[in-house]
């Protein structure tokens, strides 16, 4: 008998179920046409007085069991629902994913691409100290065929009595090195007031980890026309970095590169903790070049080797590593940074791991420089 009554039961909570799914989706099919109509008349499809409308009525007219706020809670998710299909799916994709564009984008600085297939490095110092500092570093690069500087001259520290950079000095310093020698700057700007000027001397913007949320600086830096590296924030989420990123684009700017860089865990045997698997999804989820920083990744000196690796094994497009003559008296990050013969050993190790391919050297160039 109980048996006989359960099995009534069901049967009759199948046949509520499919009434509620034949409710549903008629009201899915007027909200449809009110689109049209909305759509048509260029009116916003989000109407809260209409919903504060359409919630009080549930109210007045709930009479149990369920308690009025769950019911305004399950109304609320078929709301959501339905105003979801009001808007289609192509609109409302993010300008960076890869449902907006399925082709790669590549980025172009002064020449050298990121992007197109072919990984590359840049490297450089942490901050610019002087013009010999960032000539050596330079010369070196580029006798292997290395074009793509970097040299921080506006210094975002932690600490506001370290050692802040040399600003716009730093910035002459970087672009008479990059003239002499034919390569390509990149430097990170802090603030949307020294845009303009930055753009004078850099061929890439870097946007630090610690600005990736600078909503200002991220749309003066997209109103630009050089192409800007975004560093992900040192606690932001993929979804977050990706958010920033379309800042940028929304201003017109196309050309960017996403750049993993470590965040922030409880692990204390490294500065941050490189998110290698941020990067597949970066590359899955936007059409954007991702390059990964593997000295500040790590913050230490003997993970830059195995951290590039991985870089490389997984995809990114492009990875960056600090380089300074002298790191041992370097005025930031003398923990990581790699000295010249560490950068010549650690392009030889990559290049005898067939990770990497030695670039054209450009022989009379390089007997000019070395
Ligand atoms: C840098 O690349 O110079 C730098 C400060 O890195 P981040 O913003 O990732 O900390
Ligand atoms: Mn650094």
């Amino acid at each position: 008998m109980n048996h006989e009554q359960l099995e009534e039961l069901r049967e009759s909570l199948d046949r509520v179920n499919l009434a509620i799914l034949e409710q549903i989706n008629m009201r899915a099919e007027i909200v449809q046409q009110i689109g049209e109509i909305k759509r048509a008349q260029g009116m916003t499809r989000y109407d809260p007085i209409r919903e504060r409308v359409m919630l009080d009525l549930i109210a007045t007219h709930n009479r149990g069991p369920f308690p009025t706020t769950t019911m305004q809670h399950l109304f609320k998710q078929i709301f959501k629902a339905s105003l979801d299909l009001q808007e289609d799916d192509h609109s409302k994709a993010l300008l960076v994913s890869r449902k907006r564009q399925p082709e790669d984008t590549m980025v172009e600085i002064k020449g050298e691409k990121i992007g197109d297939g072919e990984q590359r490095f840049v490297f450089g110092p942490c901050a610019v100290e002087s013009y010999e500092q960032v000539f050596e570093v330079a010369k070196a690069m580029r006798a292997r065929g290395e074009r793509l500087l970097r040299g921080g001259a506006f210094k975002p520290r932690t600490s506001p009595y370290d050692f802040q950079g040399l600003g716009v000095d730093g910035l002459k310093i970087l672009k008479r090195v990059a003239d002499e020698l034919d390569m390509a700057v990149i430097s990170e700007i802090v603030t949307p007031a020294h845009m303009e000027i930055a753009c004078e001397y850099v061929d890439m913007i870097q946007i630090g980890a610690r600005n990736m949320q600078n909503f200002a600086l991220l749309k003066e830096a997209g109103a630009m026309k050089k192409p800007v590296l975004l560093k992900r924030g040192l606690a932001a989420t993929i979804e977050e970095f990706i958010h920033a990123a379309e800042y940028i684009v929304t201003q017109g700017n196309e050309q960017l590169v996403l750049c993993e860089r470590g965040i922030r865990t409880y692990e204390k045997a490294t500065r941050n903790t490189l998110d290698i698997s941020a990067v597949s999804i970066l590359k899955q989820e936007t059409h954007l070049p991702v390059m990964v920083d593997v000295t500040h990744s790590g913050g230490r000196r003997d993970l830059v080797l195995p951290l590039a690796k991985a870089a490389l094994a997984i995809g990114a497009d492009a990875v960056m590593v600090e380089v300074h003559p002298d790191p041992a008296v370097a005025l930031s990050d003398a923990a990581q940074q790699l000295d010249i013969a560490q950068f010549h050993q650690f392009l030889d190790a990559l290049i005898a791991s067939g990770l990497y391919r030695e670039r054209d050297t450009n022989a009379d160039a390089c007997d000019r420089y070395v």
